[in-house]
């Protein structure tokens, strides 16, 4: 996932009004533009006290701005309209950049208590500016003329861009419409906030408890290990708690010998939300999306879906509906082959053992598909571990590769403040030595944190502004005990290469305007540019560069690595299989007329019936995500969660193309930096794809890359 700006996020110098000036207080650090390096934030000056009073007086700060662009007496130019609102708000973004990653990454009582409390303020806020008619009118007059501005094909978009979003935030509504509108936003905003609290306290309260250690048999001393830490923790001394992630799956799983633990986890896990407790979310998400509903149709669209994907790359509702209904069948075929070996497997274990066998269930699957895993390639996960150290994968894989790619450097900084021990700072440098960004890295899982793994940029490139990018990872790897290596599953490894394609996007930004900057393109493209980057991740050369034994410093041997690339597609109907049920409910529950969206109570069963409508309704493979605890559809990617794999495909054709064209040069990352990653929003996203690989694009690739369809280079072989 990649945290995408909400709105303009003018990071400006925009001197502020005296007025506005005699009410900064000195000691609150967010008032005042950072001194740091690129702007970095002083994260040992920001006490969470500070953020409320940025916030009023961003607020208030940028109203004023608003209304003087809005009332100024000379007609509407680029310059006093669209740049003038370029550079508005920042005190207002600056605070909320800082508020919005660190709630994310490290939220406390008090934060959650400033989200609750701003959320429907930030609401009416973005309202009151949106709707406001003497604003959009200047705008209007610019969008009508944009021809004879004299503008370049950049300056252009933008005023084109801007109609868009004024229009689509309800510009154009009556006064009475707009009233409407003012109070679905701020019940949305309530709502949303109500729904991702629930989906962190969930999380944390579903944590298994587990009695004895034998019936953790299988799990590693390590990880045993920080179940007895978990449980002291809790109050719970001499008892285990397994924790769980945010995903259906549970890491654990494969390794769990005791069938009714595997049970009682999995359990606990797709219960999450619709319990009937205090988190439960099936009533908040019912009224959220009849809230979206009703907002659609004030807009003049049939449902949500229709409202968000006509400003997608995908453009309409059937292009989607097409896409998922094809791959779903030969999804779901694929799963049902794995499932097959999954249950000889358990055949022949159960007769070995003289012990009647039993059905394939959901909790059984990552267990005995990490056997038939076993078995087929003769390796596991334990294996390979050793050989990814998670700061070696970061700095001679992940680092190694942009470097081979793009001539970019990575130097390690430890002068600047961190909002958590458990980060790690990177000055990121040109090839010609001058400073291209500054890079954070938070790695760990914590119970302050939300769920799954993404970038933010807690300031973004922009010619206008003078800025160059501060960007972030996060993911969600389980920390070891103290003096213990972190050593990564090949899931994590990707994830961080993925992860890091995310923040090339962001740092080689080279865009005049900041509401281009980096990766604020659609969301259905935003995830084009860090899956390809997660191919570094198995070529060659790298893995050579970074797989090596943590203790022994030996390379990994040539047959495990052999094995790695040939199970590179094995699970595949599984993966697709989960992933599209949850694409397949975001559609289905966005695309649902308001008088037809579910109760709270309706949900589960509404659930059901989509997932079985759509053919996806097959046990064994539940939904990656539950709709109670699918916070992608919470946030920003509501009736866009098919972006994934509809980035895939870009992905996989521009991964084709690479390999065609030479595969690991300069050359082509400096194709792929120039015509793609360095433009942000200010070409058409189709355009950029298009630039690239020179022609449009097919989904052949994509069958391929994930066992869909057979693949011709193995059948020359
Ligand atoms: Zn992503």
């Amino acid at each position: 996932m990649s945290a995408l700006p909400v709105f303009a996020q003018s990071t400006g110098t925009a001197t502020a009004t005296p007025a506005a000036s005699a009410q900064r207080p000195a000691d609150n650090p967010l008032f005042v533009e950072s001194t740091l390096d690129l702007r970095y934030p002083h994260f040992d000056q920001i006490q969470d006290a500070h953020f409320g009073p940025a916030f009023d007086a961003g607020m208030a700060e940028n109203l004023r701005e608003i209304e003087a662009i809005a009332d100024n007496p000379e007609a509407p130019t680029f310059e006093n309209t669209i740049i003038a609102l370029e550079k508005s708000g920042e005190l207002l973004s600056r605070a909320r950049v800082i508020f919005g990653s660190l709630n994310g990454t490290d939220t406390n009582d008090a934060r959650k208590k400033i989200d609750a409390d701003y959320a429907p303020k930030f609401a009416a806020h973005r309202d009151a500016v949106m709707l406001n008619p003497k604003l959009f009118a200047r705008v209007d007059t610019l969008f009508k003329s944009v021809d004879s501005l004299g503008l370049d094909a950049e300056g252009k978009r933008l005023v084109e861009r801007y109609h868009t979003m004024f229009v689509r935030a309800g510009a154009n509504l009556t006064e009475a419409e707009k009233e409407e509108m003012r109070r679905i936003n701020a019940e949305s905003a309530k709502l949303g906030t109500t729904f991702s609290q629930n989906v962190l306290n969930e999380v944390n309260d579903s944590a298994v408890v587990v009695d004895t250690v034998e019936e953790l048999d299988g799990m590693s001393e390590a990880q045993i290990a920080a179940a007895a830490e978990e449980a002291k923790t809790r109050g719970l001394e001499g008892k285990y708690v397994i924790t769980l992630l945010n995903t259906t799956g549970q890491p654990p799983l494969p390794q769990i010998n005791n069938r009714e633990l595997r049970e009682r986890v999995h359990k606990a896990s797709v219960a999450r939300g619709s319990r009937g407790n205090q988190y439960d979310n099936t009533e908040v998400i019912s009224q959220i999306l009849k809230l979206r509903a009703e907002r659609a149709n004030l807009m003049g669209y049939p449902n949500q879906a229709a409202f968000i994907l006509e400003d997608s790359t995908a453009g309409t509702v059937e292009a989607v509906n097409d896409m998922l209904g094809q791959l779903a069948p030969a999804a779901v075929a694929n799963a049902k082959l794995e499932a097959a070996e999954l249950q000889a497997m358990i055949d022949r274990e159960q007769a070995a053992k003289g012990e009647p066998t039993f059905q394939l269930e959901p909790w059984d699957w990552a267990y005995y598909s990490e056997k038939v895993r076993q078995d087929k390639y003769s390796f596991d996960d334990a294996q390979l571990k050793p050989y990814f150290e998670m700061k070696n994968v970061l700095e001679n894989g992940v680092f190694f590769a942009a470097t081979q790619l793009y001539g970019i450097t990575m130097k390690e900084r430890t002068d600047l403040p961190k909002y958590h021990p458990d980060t790690w700072t990177y000055d990121v440098f040109n090839e010609d030595g001058s400073q291209l960004a500054i890079f954070i890295f938070d790695p760990y899982a914590r119970a302050s944190k939300r769920g799954g793994a993404w970038m933010n940029s807690y300031v973004s490139q922009s010619e206008l502004e003078g800025t160059l990018t501060v960007t972030a990872n996060h993911q969600n790897i389980p920390k070891p005990q103290a003096g213990q290596p972190t050593l990564l599953t090949w899931d994590e490894v990707t994830t961080m290469f993925h992860e890091f394609g995310h923040s090339l996007h962001g740092m080689f930004s080279d865009v005049k305007y900041p509401f281009f900057s980096g990766t604020s393109v659609p969301r259905d493209f935003v995830e084009f540019p860090s899956q390809v980057n997660e191919m570094w991740a198995d070529w060659p050369s790298i893995l050579a560069n970074y797989a090596k034994h943590y203790q022994t410093g030996a390379p990994m041997p040539a047959e495990l690595l052999a094995k790695v690339q040939a199970a590179a597609k094995f699970n595949q109907g599984f993966a697709t299989t989960e992933y599209l049920g949850s694409a397949m409910l975001d559609q289905y529950l966005h695309q649902l007329p308001a008088d037809q969206l579910p109760d709270g109570s309706e949900v589960m069963a509404t659930e059901a019936a989509a997932l079985k409508a759509a053919g996806l309704d097959y046990a064994p493979v539940p939904p990656r995500y539950r709709t109670p605890y699918f916070s992608h559809i919470n946030g920003g990617y509501a009736a866009g969660y098919y972006a994934y794999i509809w980035s895939e495909v870009l992905d996989a054709n521009t991964v084709q193309w690479i390999e065609q064209n030479g595969g690991l040069t300069r050359e082509n990352g400096d194709r792929f930096r120039s015509t793609l990653l360095s433009r942000g929003g200010s070409k058409d996203a189709k355009q950029l794809f298009l630039d690239f690989t020179g022609h449009e694009p097919q989904i052949e690739p994509l069958l391929i890359k994930r066992g869909l369809a057979p693949d011709p280079k193995a059948a020359a072989n």
